[in-house]
């Protein structure tokens, strides 16, 4: 198949790129470059079924092709709150975009959506059924709001033309090739970790986040795009093991046998409590589970961060 991604020059994005060359099929991704990086493409940029193309998923979109997957946004909460205006317009046009497009050319279409449209969750585990607690203006809004609309567009299209969609809610995500300066909780432990610098908890630390390994994620990204027509999702995908961001910290310093010495700041706007997926949807339509536990997966990242954290 010769499948478009969208934001393939993301963390996510150039895994995801990377796994369907393996697989045989061509692929063409897309990226503004505002969050995305050319270099994190390296292993496929000259690879003869790869195509690279500098474009905003907010412009109109022309392509021929057997699939699309929607993955263009910035997804850190320090990037897509520098530009809150762009990050609403990249996941609404972006999805009106890509739906247009794939009902034009009567294809499937993948939705990278998000554990943050369930907002500051009420409920635990997060169930696909679950409708979220978010607060339409805070600072997340432009994300998790735009999250949301692009979700509705893709299930109005759905109903209205019948177009097969395939949505995706992807829980925290982790491994090599994140961005150093992403802003990230593991990014910024690894590295502050590496440098023996403070390690940073905002708030107490005894907020909660599940942590899934990039390869885990993409074998479910691969599972769902490729699912009969039948299954839309929203599926949850994630790993479910709970670790608070204390426990995060040390378990990087340990991994690192690093110096740094924790220290408290203030909890941003709008942080979540808890996050955690209840995947016995991916388990039961896609059979679908996460391998890679997070002392496993630490480490093969802090391997990678060691060759670019100087
Ligand atoms: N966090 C932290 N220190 C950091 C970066 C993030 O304690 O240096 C916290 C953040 O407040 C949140 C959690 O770690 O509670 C996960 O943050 P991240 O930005 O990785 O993703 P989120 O799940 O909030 O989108």
């Amino acid at each position: 198949m010769r499948i478009l991604v969208t934001g393939g020059a993301g963390f996510l994005g150039s895994h995801l790129c990377e796994r369907l060359i393996l697989l045989g099929h061509e692929v063409i991704a897309l990226d503004n470059l505002y969050t995305g990086e050319k270099k994190k493409l390296t292993d496929v940029i000259s690879h003869p079924n790869f195509e690279f193309i500098r474009q905003d998923v907010t412009s109109p979109l022309n392509f021929e092709v057997d699939a699309i997957m929607n993955l263009a946004c910035p997804a850190s909460p320090v990037h897509y709150q520098k530009f809150p205006v762009q990050t609403i317009k990249t996941s609404v046009l972006g999805a009106i975009n890509v739906l247009d497009l794939a009902n034009r050319l009567k294809v499937p279409v993948f939705q990278a959506s998000t554990s943050e449209v369930y907002g500051d969750p009420s409920v635990s585990p997060q169930v696909e059924s679950y409708w979220g607690n978010v607060n339409p203006i805070g600072i997340r809004a432009c994300y998790d709001e735009g999250k949301r609309s692009a979700e509705t567009l893709f299930f109005d299209f759905h109903r209205q033309y019948g177009t097969e969609i395939k949505v995706a809610r992807i829980f925290n995500t982790y491994g090599p090739r994140m961005s150093l300066t992403d802003g990230r909780v593991v990014s910024n432990f690894i590295v502050q970790a590496l440098k023996n610098e403070s390690i940073t908890i905002y708030g107490d630390g005894s907020q909660t986040r599940s942590f899934c390994y990039v390869s885990d994620l993409i074998d479910g990204f691969v599972k769902l795009m490729f699912s009969d027509s039948s299954v839309t999702g929203p599926i949850n995908l994630g790993n479910p093991t709970e670790f608070t961001m204390l426990e995060l910290a040390q378990n990087v310093i340990e991994l690192t046998g690093s110096k740094s010495k924790i220290t408290f700041h203030d909890l941003p706007q709008d942080d979540p409590k808890q996050r955690k997926p209840d995947t016995s949807k991916a388990k039961s339509v896609l059979d679908w589970e996460p391998k890679i536990d997070l002392l496993d997966g630490l480490q093969r990242t802090i391997e990678e961060f060691k060759t670019r954290v100087k």
